[in-house]
């Protein structure tokens, strides 16, 4: 997703930018995304350019429990600035950019890539109650029973 100087120049207010799956990086697990369009406003400030923005995406996802893919939105509400000023980019802040004053244009598909990795929970459970596979014969114990299960509770 890129924007060029000139857009940002000229200000916009809640653009839609839609995003392509295959523009974020290989390390991400959003492989089979359905999408991800990205509202975004850009304002001129003293020390470069503000964006602020959402990022609406559904991630197809693996619930580490039984196995299957689940659909998973994300709305992810960003704030950044785009500065050519040292000083503040060496600060570490995360959401200050580099933006030199000879750079034409601004690629963000690293950071919109990065915003939706950390927003992707730890574990990964497709409802809360998912009951997960049987440890003994791998049935789905959200679709069937099985009787090793019966026999396990059994012994509790
Ligand atoms: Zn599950
Ligand atoms: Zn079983």
């Amino acid at each position: 997703m890129k924007l060029f100087r000139t857009e940002l120049a000229s200000e916009f207010k809640d653009k839609l930018f839609d995003i392509e799956s295959v523009e974020l990086t290989d390390d991400i697990i959003v492989a089979e995304t359905k999408g991800i369009s990205c509202i975004l406003s850009a304002e001129k400030t003293h020390y470069g350019y503000q964006l602020n923005g959402i990022i609406n995406t559904q991630i197809s996802l693996q619930c580490d429990r039984c196995l299957n893919t689940f659909l998973d939105n994300h709305n992810i509400p960003f704030n950044f600035w785009l500065t050519s000023d040292k000083s503040l980019t060496e600060t570490n802040e995360q959401n200050v950019i580099q933006f030199d004053s000879n750079q034409e244009c601004i690629d963000l598909k690293d950071v919109i890539s990065e915003l939706i990795f950390v927003d992707i929970p730890f574990k990964l459970v497709c409802m809360d109650d998912c009951k997960g596979l049987c440890d003994q014969c791998g049935t789905d114990l959200n679709k069937e029973t099985c009787e090793c299960k019966t026999h396990n509770k059994e012994n509790f």
